[in-house]
């Protein structure tokens, strides 16, 4: 069943103003279209902002915790409808049943944070250096937010954004993947429910170039937070330069697990599976890469390649399968040009390689999972971001060559060792350069509640998630009160 999708704008559902329209399509099988959808221009961006910046001179006056009780509807809206949503985004983007619906867990668990947040954005009283004087430090909410996402988390990552931008009293105009719109749309649908008042959250659906850039030039649009390619990433930083925004970054990986001589090689089995082909590993945290102690290479091999041939491809709404399609025919693509970059480079292609075919698999985006050996640090199958199901295996002769090698990257996101060793385990989380690091953990698996974000050309500097985000959609506004009755000069009258 196809639905025809519009944008909220203002609290009303609308089409692009040309009329033109996009379709949104199953990855798993091509031919079955979820939607049509808007596709907007600078035109519809222009009203939404306009409308954003009316909600916020309202919106910004309503007492946090109320802002909180709203917050908490979400989130039992989204209770209510967890599998009705994650049904409609593993048709909207492939990825099996059970990571849909933890998809949705996160945007229930950052509703209830952000609900309780409400009575908390803690500011700071300090004692005045002035007899008679009080100084505090207070949050305030900054304005307009625009927000720009990726497809593979298309309901948790807008979550991460809209809500504790909301929680702090901006506004929202928000443009999710191409990819993914109608799960976005579903979404918005549920936050207007909850009784956000109109214009306190709109959404424009479109193009990149179009939407996308419309928002992050806007002058009214005060601070843009984005996530997706390292690519966009630094585009976005010079489109929003002229205006002077607050930008956040959240942007590629090139994730590595380092398995130890001494590790629970059982375990770190499982990891790895996880890790580089959950999401068919169209995770900004996924393990693109593995490195494997010298002494365990060969048996660790033979157990992965095993375990990797056995996994069963196919529409994730099939309870048995487990790696389902890749998003689109581009990702496909790009993913069977690594693996003949990873051939002709020399290195050893021990699993898959090729795009899957057979009964239920022929009219959708599948690839086998693929496993490159024999790869050494120069390769640009070790160096670059492939966003699929391909993972490079290299061996190193002690756990100082692996964390050299795990930080021989541009990027700086997600990262685990396997070790029984807590001395090693330690050296491994000072030493390591990434956002995250895991012990005995694979390179995914984020709770909501703590830090999200990397080092290096992974992001900007702020972090998603828990309590930090809040950071990032508040500014801090210094406040004095004298009752001394008289002017007081502070370093002067005082010293
Ligand atoms: P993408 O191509 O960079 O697109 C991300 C978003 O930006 C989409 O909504 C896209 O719109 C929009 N966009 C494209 N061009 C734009 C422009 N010139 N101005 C403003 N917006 C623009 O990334 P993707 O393919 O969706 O996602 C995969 C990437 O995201 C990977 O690199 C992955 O590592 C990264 N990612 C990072 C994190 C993290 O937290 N670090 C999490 C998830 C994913 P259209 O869809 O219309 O093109």
């Amino acid at each position: 069943m196809s639905t025809k999708y519009q944008n909220l704008i203002n609290g009303k559902w609308v089409d692009a103003q040309s009329g033109e329209t996009f379709e949104t399509r199953n990855p798993a099988n091509w031919s079955e279209v979820i939607g049509t959808l808007p596709k907007s221009a600078a035109a519809d961006v222009e009203v939404a902002v306009k409308a954003a910046r009316a909600a916020y001179e309202k919106w910004r006056l309503v007492p946090a915790p109320a802002r909180g009780d709203i917050m908490r509807k979400i989130g039992d809206l989204l209770v209510q409808r967890k599998e009705e949503l994650a049904r409609l985004m593993t048709r909207e983007m492939g990825k099996v049943l059970a990571e849909t619906r933890g998809d949705v867990q996160e945007g229930i668990d950052t509703a209830y944070y952000a609900a309780t947040e409400g009575r908390r954005l803690f500011g700071h009283t300090v004692p005045s250096e002035l007899p008679n004087k009080f100084a505090m430090a207070i949050r305030v909410p900054i304005g307009v937010a625009g927000i720009i996402t990726p497809w593979n988390f298309p309901l948790a990552i807008p979550t991460w954004k809209m809500f504790p931008a909301i929680l702090s009293g901006n506004t929202v105009v928000f443009k999710p993947a191409s990819d993914t719109p109608a799960t976005a749309t579903a979404l918005v649908q549920l936050m207007h429910e909850a009784g956000l008042p109109d214009g306190v959250v709109n959404i424009v659906h479109g193009g990149g170039g179009a939407v996308g850039n419309a928002i992050t030039r806007h002058p009214d649009v005060d601070l843009i937070s984005f996530t997706g390619s390292t690519e966009i990433g630094k585009q976005i930083t010079k489109d929003s330069a002229d205006t002077l925004k607050r930008v956040s970054l959240e942007l590629g990986g090139k994730n590595a697990q380092i398995v130890m001589d001494d590790a629970d090689l059982d375990l770190a089995l499982d990891g790895i599976l996880w890790g580089a082909f959950g999401t068919t590993g169209q995770r900004c945290t996924a393990t693109s890469r593995l490195i494997l102690h010298e002494k365990i290479y060969d048996r660790f091999m033979d157990m992965l390649v095993t375990r990797t041939k056995k996994l069963r491809l196919g529409d994730g709404l099939k309870p048995e399968t487990e790696v389902g399609p890749l998003v689109n025919e581009g990702q496909r693509k790009t993913v069977q040009s690594y693996v003949e970059i990873g051939q002709n480079e020399g290195a050893k292609l021990v699993a898959g390689g090729h795009a899957a075919k057979g009964p239920g698999l022929d009219g959708g985006w599948f690839h086998e999972p693929t496993i490159f050996s024999e790869v050494t640090p120069n390769m640009r199958i070790a160096k670059e971001e492939i966003f699929g199901p391909v993972l490079s295996v290299l061996r190193v002769t002690s756990l100082e060559e692996g964390i050299n090698v795990l930080n021989d990257t541009i990027y700086g996101l997600s990262s685990s060792v396997y070790t029984r060793d807590v001395n090693k385990a330690f050296v491994a989380v000072r030493d390591i350069k990434a956002g995250i690091t895991y012990i005995n953990v694979p390179t995914i698996g984020a709770e909501a509640h703590m830090p999200f974000g990397g080092v290096k050309q992974t992001g900007n500097g702020h972090r998603e998630g828990g309590w930090t985000v809040y950071d990032f959609y508040t500014e801090w506004k210094a406040v004095y009160f004298d009752y001394s009755g008289k002017l007081q000069r502070a370093q002067i009258d005082n010293y």
